[in-house]
């Protein structure tokens, strides 16, 4: 099988060393210099998308934002999932409301703003706090706003409405201000036949927007409502492929935050904690290949590395230390790689992550300390 993978970053590397074993070719479209690459090397196999098109046996995706004539063109192949629809929603989000809501499936109450007068109702509507998103383009907490004070209306109109004119097509989601316990997110895979299977729920631990810390937790009331919201969602889509929810836990019920039509970061944890991970049961999907277990075969953690190029060598030599660079030169925060930290219980993991916090810098690493100072 040759798969051929809009998008050339860490999610279609990753896809690539999952499909080898299974003699799952992949090649990835760098949507920035409009070559086909390859997912590792990144040297160039083809100049011409259509070329490399005609010769896949199936396209897919491993991110949201991609020209809509690019999707186009795949999508008139005839080869592409899981579908431009599915795409869009996870690129737009007045798109990923209008399915929740249609799915029945529950998330924040929302208000879409185009004009001051939106922004009036908006906040008439959602009420304060509140959160304010850009429609398009936003990701990892960028083009965001929050709005605690009626004080502050003006200033906050003024930067968004510079977002609104910047891009055609923009608009500014505002959703009511969850108070949430905690964040969680469930990856699970549809296939070509309609067959769902999930993984294990992550709780998932931010900083300033960005993932940090993922770990895999068993909590079978919650996986339950995760799982029908889940089904819900890919069967409107008629999915096929993995798909990840992002959710607020409050008191026990799940509100969907956002859906990520592809792999995802938090979902990173299944190449050392499941029998089958999320890179290899995409590519089962899409090609039409019976789904691997989701099964949890360890307790497992997910630290991401953002911003560092480098790591003390004793994390290699730490058994239960699995590290995945992803070749990318560095940059402030950019995602670099990350470390999947196994044990044998749950207990063993996190002394496990206590002895990793006295070894990665609390600057580079904040979530890592926060989770040692809660269970020291
Ligand atoms: P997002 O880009 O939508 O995932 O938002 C980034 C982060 O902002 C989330 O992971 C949450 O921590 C926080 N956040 C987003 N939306 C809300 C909301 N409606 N209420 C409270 N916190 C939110």
């Amino acid at each position: 099988m040759n798969v051929l993978v809009l998008g050339a970053g860490q999610l279609a590397r990753m896809m690539s060393l999952a499909g080898a074993p299974l003699n799952i070719e992949t090649n990835a479209f760098d949507v920035i210099s409009q070559k086909v690459v390859h997912p590792l090397t990144q040297s160039v196999v083809n100049n011409d998308l259509e070329d490399a098109i005609s010769r896949a046996d199936v396209i897919t995706a491993e991110f949201e934002h991609i020209p809509h004539d690019i999707l186009t063109l795949c999508e008139k192949s005839g080869k592409f999932l899981p579908n431009t629809d599915a795409i869009k929603a996870g690129g737009d989000r007045r798109l990923e409301k209008t399915l929740l809501d249609s799915a029945n499936v529950k998330n924040a109450k929302h208000y879409v703003i185009h004009t001051r007068q939106d922004f009036d109702e908006a906040i008439q509507y959602v009420g304060l706090p509140m959160v304010l998103k850009s429609a398009l383009g936003g990701y990892d907490g960028k083009g965001q706003w929050r709005l605690k004070s009626m004080d502050d209306v003006d200033a906050v109109w003024c930067e968004m409405d510079q977002c609104i004119q910047a891009s055609s097509g923009q608009a500014i989601v505002a959703e009511e201000f969850v108070p949430f316990d905690r964040e969680v997110s469930l990856v699970g895979a549809r296939g070509k036949n309609g067959e769902v299977v999930v993984y294990p729920l992550a709780e998932n631990i931010h900083v300033n927007g960005v993932l940090s810390l993922s770990t895999a937790i068993e909590d079978r009331a919650l996986q339950a409502q995760a799982k029908e919201m889940f089904t819900a969602v890919a069967n409107s889509l008629n999915y096929t492929g993995v798909l990840a929810l992002e959710f607020f836990d409050v008191k026990g019920t799940l509100l969907v935050n956002e859906i990520a039509p592809r792999v995802h970061n938090s979902g990173h944890w299944t190449q050392q904690g499941a029998e089958t991970c999320q890179f290899e049961n995409h590519l089962r999907a899409v090609c039409g290949l019976p789904l691997g277990s989701t099964t949890l075969i360890r307790p497992t953690c997910m630290i991401n590395i953002l911003g560092e190029d480098t790591l003390p060598d004793t994390i290699l030599s730490t058994e239960g230390c699995h590290v995945h660079w992803y070749g990318k030169t560095k940059r402030p925060g950019r995602k670099m790689g990350h470390i999947n930290v196994c044990a044998k219980s749950t207990s063993e993991l996190q002394h496990l992550m206590c002895s990793l916090a006295e070894i990665l810098d609390k600057n580079a690493y904040p979530a890592i300390h926060e989770y040692a100072n809660k269970w020291q």
